[in-house]
């Protein structure tokens, strides 16, 4: 299976920190990815407006045939009790919700990490957070939250980089 993956935010904001595994989302995935063979995309920092800026990326990555986009984040909350696995599509996409429904409950069963909402969140409209993301590759596309960085418990059990990215390696190879 051909997969696009996009860190995300940008290397000038980061997105969430994980004062548990001491890393951005940004710095986190850019580490995550080294463990995995697929295209990477990043958004470009230097392009102001954050809708411009992601359908630049989404406009590069158009250009190839995927079969699946993973844009890579992970949760926070200033709840520190927040926590659990959840992964986003566009609410219109049947194998997006398919694959995302899968990424969710493959999460749980490596790590214990519970599933949120039933692990998954339908977007459906432009002001939901990540719609951009979703909804313009032509392919299907997750946007995948394992974890929530603010909590340590979930931190614990996703343990780092390397278990992220072995889930994700599993969760393409079980796709062939
Ligand atoms: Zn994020």
């Amino acid at each position: 299976m051909n997969v696009a993956l996009v860190i995300g935010h940008n290397e000038r904001k980061k997105g969430a920190y994980s004062p548990y595994l001491g890393m951005s989302e940004f710095d986190f995935y850019n580490e995550v990815v080294k463990c995995i063979n697929a295209d990477v995309y990043r958004h470009d920092a230097r392009i102001r407006g954050y809708s411009t800026r992601i359908r630049t990326t989404v406009g590069k990555l158009n250009q190839k045939e995927y079969d699946l986009v993973i844009s890579l984040h992970f949760n926070a909350s200033e709840d520190p009790r927040a926590n659990g696995c959840e992964t986003l599509y566009y609410f219109n996409s049947k194998k997006a919700r398919d694959y995302a429904s899968a990424f969710s409950e493959l999460v749980q069963k490596r790590t214990g990490i519970k599933v949120r909402n039933g692990g998954l969140k339908a977007l459906t409209q432009k002001r939901d957070r990540g719609f951009s993301m979703v909804y313009y590759p032509k392919a299907p596309t997750i946007l995948i939250e394992p974890f929530f960085g603010s909590n340590s418990t979930d931190c614990r059990k996703i343990r780092g980089v390397e278990r992220v990215a072995a889930i994700i390696n599993e969760f393409i190879e079980s796709y062939g």
